[in-house]
């Protein structure tokens, strides 16, 4: 009887795994709700507009000759900006540009190559994206190493690599006659680090941070914000994320330095007073203190 209920066990576990095999790897429809997170456009000037869906945010650029787009997000988010951007111009989408790998940010981008828009991505996407492909996830045709300018009707969106700070693939975007540095998961305003910061380099990271503040802009538009936040930030607010990333980073160092090398006593005495009023100060500051622990714990 047990070996029976074993072997069914066995076969139905089998048959799951196949079936998993079978379906597509990632979830492709409206991953994270829909309407319900709500959307809305801002009009930047001088054909710059920061679209914004739940707590995701881009840009698009309407120009003379088309519309360069950055990151699609998801399918739902996607046809949403696509009416968005129907709204401003009849011009088609000629460009989409990928910020990093991440699906989240990236996924949806079917409804502009449909139009005919070419995907524009860091080299490094190719590999990251076939290791982890997606069906709603067109692959850039246009692909560059280090810096590439894009330019349509006039305008330029000049692209940048810094190497891996966030994932392999990151590019920060600036648009040089404006000033306006577009950025995605590495820079987000008043907020500690993403929870346990997934696929972060902490130090690579801080050094990246350290780069781009040697670049010539005013402003920044980061990839996440919610609705009540402004669209568009002054540029202080990269050292600003710099110095907490060094902050928390010295902070764990100290304790660990004076003999606290358990996670969980970390996650409990570590505290950054600087940044209560920083949002996920409380929820996510324990889980960035493991993350720095395992940093230094494991030297990764
Ligand atoms: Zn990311």
């Amino acid at each position: 009887m047990k070996k029976i209920c074993m072997l069914s066990m066995l076969m139905a576990g089998l048959l799951i795994s196949i079936l998993a095999t079978a379906a597509p790897k990632f979830p492709i429809q409206e991953p994270m709700g829909g309407e319900a997170f709500g959307h809305s456009v801002k009009n930047i000037g001088n054909g710059v507009y920061v679209f914004r869906w739940w707590v995701y945010r881009n840009i698009f650029l309407v120009t003379d000759e088309g519309v360069i787009v950055t990151d699609p997000m998801n399918p739902k988010a996607a046809k949403l900006l696509r009416n968005e951007i129907r709204k401003v111009t009849d011009k088609p989408v000629k460009y989409v540009v990928y910020s990093h790998n991440h699906h989240d940010h990236i996924s949806g981008g079917n409804v502009f190559e449909a139009e005919g828009a070419k995907f524009v991505g860091h080299e490094n996407l190719l590999k990251e994206l076939s290791d982890h492909p997606s069906p709603v996830i067109p692959l850039p045709s246009i692909t560059f190493s280090d810096k590439h300018t894009l330019t349509l009707g006039g305008r330029n969106l000049e692209l940048s690599y810094f190497g891996p700070n966030h994932g392999e693939s990151l590019v920060v975007m600036r648009l040089p006659k404006e000033k306006i540095l577009f950025t995605v998961d590495i820079v987000t305003p008043r907020r500690v680090a993403f929870r346990g910061m997934p696929d972060f380099w902490p130090d690579e990271w801080v050094r990246s941070l350290k780069e781009i503040e040697q670049m010539d802009f005013d402003y920044v538009i980061t990839g996440h914000g919610p609705e009540n936040q402004p669209a568009i930030d002054p540029a202080s607010i990269v050292a600003e994320q710099r110095i907490y990333l060094e902050d928390l980073m010295a902070a764990v160092k100290k304790a660990m330095d004076s003999g606290t090398h358990s996670p969980d006593a970390l996650r409990k005495t570590v505290k950054l007073p600087k940044y209560e009023n920083w949002q996920y100060y409380k929820e996510w500051l324990p889980m960035n203190i493991e993350r720095i622990w395992a940093y230094y714990h494991m030297g990764w």
